[in-house]
C-alpha cells in the first residue's frame, strides 16, 4: 500500500523531508495538492502564484516519473477519502505553522488516525521549530536580538537530497485539471505584465541563491538598503511557496561566510527575521489579526478603505515619490524592495493615520512573496502595534529616507513616469497594468501629496499623543 505525500507550501524535491521519508519506506507515492478553503482564500497575486507553482512542481514530479494529483474540497474530507481509495497505508506532509493551517491539520491527524492510519507532519519548511528556542525564563522572544543570539548556534540540519526515486503506484487516483481551478482568476495584471518578474521552481531559486553567494553577498551588508541596486537575493518569492528551503538558504550563506564574504552574516540575520516572524505567529497568532500591543486598541486608526487617502495610497498616486514608486514596484512586479515596504507603510500608518489592516491586505492582494507571518510582522512593525517595532513616533521621512536610500534617483526615476521625458520601461509598464478607471495616465503632471510631509508628520504625533502613549 502507498504513502500518499500531502504537498502543501513545499514545492520542491529536495530537502523535502516528507517525500524523503516517503521513497525511503520503498512503497508508491501518491503526491496530491489539496485546493481548500485557505488556497481558496489567497489574494490574487499568491494565488495565481500557487497556480504557476503547483503547474511547474508538477512537471518536475512527472520528470521522477511520478505525479502530483489535483484534488478539491476540504482536506480531511479529500484525505480521508483517497485514503479508502487508494488503501495507503500513510499520509506524510511537512509542517505549517500559520494557525489556520495547523487548526486544520490537527483535525487531518485525528481523522487519519482514527482511520488507522500513520499520519506524519515534518519539519523543514523554518530553520528550527518555533516552540523550540526560548528564553531562559523559558517563554517566547519578543524582541529580534536576543532571538538571534539563540538562533545563530542553533544547529539546521543539513539539506537532504532530493529523492532517488519516487514508485509510483499500481494505478493512479483520479485528479483534477489544474485549469479548471482558474487559480489566476482574480490576477487581472496577471501574465502580461508580472509574469517576466517571476523565477517559477526550485531549479530557478537555486540559481538565485547560487548567484547572491557567488556575486551579491559580498556587498550585501551596504548594498541591500538601496532599492535602486539589485542587491539581495530575491529569493523571498521562492521561500515563500517552499521551492527554496530556509535550511538551503542558510547553509549557503553560512559557507559564504566561512569564505569570509563580508554580507553573508547579515543574510543569515535576514533569514533569522523570517524564522523570528514564524516564532512570533506560532506563540502569539493574534499578530495576524490585531495590534500585538493591547493598547493600541485605541488608536483611533481609520478603517475606511473608501478614503480618498486610501484610494490614492493603493493606486501609488500619493504625490510621494518613494512611496508611489515603491506601490508601483509591487503592482508591476509582484515584489518589493524591504526599505521601502517601511516607507510606504509608514507614510500609510502614520502620515495618513491608516490602520497596518489595510495595508497588510493591499499586500497580500498584490505580493508574490505574500508570507503571512513576515506579512503581518512587517506591517506591525512599521506601525509601532508590533513586537520589538519601530516607535510609533520615529515616523519615516520619505524624502530624506530617499535621499539617504536612493541618491541617484535611479529607483524613483524606474517607477515614476509623470514628467519625465523619456520615462523608463518600467515606469510606463505601470500604466499598461491598472484599470482604466482609475483614471491616471504616464502623460499627466505628478500629483501634488494627498498629505504633505510634514502636516502628516504633525498629525501623526499629535494623535498619538492625544493617546497618551
Ligand atoms: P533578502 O534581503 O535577500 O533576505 C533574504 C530572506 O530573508 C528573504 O527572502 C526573507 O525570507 C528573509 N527576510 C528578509 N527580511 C525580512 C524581514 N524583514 N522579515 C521577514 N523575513 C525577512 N517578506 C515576505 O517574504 N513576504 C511578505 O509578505 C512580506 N511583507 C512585508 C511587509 C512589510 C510592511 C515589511 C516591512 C516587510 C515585509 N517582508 C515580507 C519582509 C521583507 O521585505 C522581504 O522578505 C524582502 O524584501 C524580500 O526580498 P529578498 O528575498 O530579496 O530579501
Amino acid at each position: 500500500s502507498p504513502i500518499i505525500v500531502w504537498i502543501r507550501r513545499d514545492l520542491r524535491l529536495s530537502d523535502h523531508a516528507a517525500l524523503h521519508a516517503a521513497s525511503a519506506t520503498g512503497r508508491p507515492v501518491i503526491p496530491v495538492f489539496i485546493r481548500d478553503a485557505l488556497v481558496d482564500g489567497l489574494g490574487a497575486a499568491p494565488k495565481w502564484r500557487l497556480g504557476l507553482g503547483v503547474d511547474h512542481f508538477a512537471k518536475s514530479l512527472a520528470a521522477k516519473g511520478s505525479r502530483l494529483i489535483l484534488r478539491s474540497g476540504p482536506a480531511v474530507d479529500v484525505l480521508t477519502a483517497l485514503v479508502r481509495d487508494t488503501g495507503a497505508a500513510g499520509v506524510y506532509w511537512m509542517r505549517a505553522y500559520d494557525p489556520g493551517s495547523v487548526d486544520r491539520d490537527t483535525k487531518v491527524k485525528a481523522a487519519l488516525k482514527d482511520l488507522g492510519v500513520e499520519a506524519q507532519s515534518f519539519a523543514g519548511n523554518l530553520l528550527f521549530e518555533p516552540w523550540s528556542v526560548q528564553t531562559k525564563q523559558g517563554g517566547f522572544y519578543k524582541v529580534y536580538t536576543p532571538f538571534w543570539r539563540a538562533a545563530r548556534t542553533h544547529d539546521v540540519p543539513a539539506p537532504l537530497p532530493a529523492p532517488k526515486t519516487l514508485p509510483a503506484p499500481q494505478s493512479w487516483p483520479q485528479g483534477e485539471a489544474l485549469e479548471d481551478w482558474h487559480l489566476g482568476r482574480q490576477m487581472r495584471r496577471g501574465a502580461a505584465v508580472v509574469l517576466p518578474y517571476v523565477q517559477l521552481g526550485e531549479q530557478a531559486a537555486q540559481g538565485r541563491l547560487g548567484a547572491f553567494v557567488a556575486s551579491k553577498v559580498a556587498d550585501y551588508a551596504d548594498q541591500r538598503n538601496l532599492p535602486g541596486v539589485d542587491g539581495t537575493s530575491c529569493l523571498s518569492e521562492n521561500l515563500s511557496l517552499g521551492e527554496i528551503s530556509p535550511a538551503q538558504c542558510w547553509h549557503a550563506g553560512r559557507r559564504a561566510m566561512e569564505e569570509g564574504k563580508q554580507g553573508a552574516e547579515t543574510f543569515l540575520k535576514e533569514l533569522a527575521w523570517r524564522e523570528f516572524a514564524y516564532h512570533l505567529m506560532w506563540h502569539s497568532p493574534h499578530i495576524l489579526t490585531s495590534n500585538w500591543r493591547e493598547e493600541w486598541q485605541a488608536f483611533p486608526w481609520n478603517e475606511d478603505e473608501r478614503l480618498a487617502e486610501v484610494k490614492a495610497w493603493k493606486q501609488a498616486r500619493t504625490g510621494i515619490r518613494f512611496v508611489d514608486a515603491g506601490l508601483r514596484e509591487m503592482y508591476v512586479t509582484g515584489r518589493m524592495h524591504n526599505r521601502v515596504r517601511m516607507i510606504v507603510g509608514s507614510y500609510l500608518t502614520k502620515h495618513l493615520l491608516c490602520h497596518w489592516k489595510i495595508g497588510q491586505a493591499w499586500f497580500e492582494e498584490c505580493l508574490i512573496d505574500w508570507d503571512p507571518a513576515a506579512n503581518a510582522m512587517g506591517w506591525q512593525w512599521v506601525a509601532g502595534s508590533g513586537p520589538d517595532a519601530s516607535p510609533y513616533f520615529r515616523v519615516f521621512n520619505p524624502v530624506t529616507q530617499r535621499e539617504k536610500f536612493d541618491p541617484d534617483r535611479a529607483y524613483v526615476d524606474r517607477w515614476i513616469a509623470e514628467g519625465r521625458k523619456s520615462p523608463s520601461a518600467e515606469a510606463l509598464s505601470y500604466f499598461d497594468a491598472i484599470p482604466q478607471r482609475w483614471g491616471m495616465s504616464a502623460a499627466n503632471p505628478y500629483p501634488d501629496p494627498v498629505v504633505a510631509v510634514d502636516e502628516g508628520r504633525k498629525r501623526a504625533l499629535s494623535a498619538y499623543e492625544n493617546k497618551g502613549f
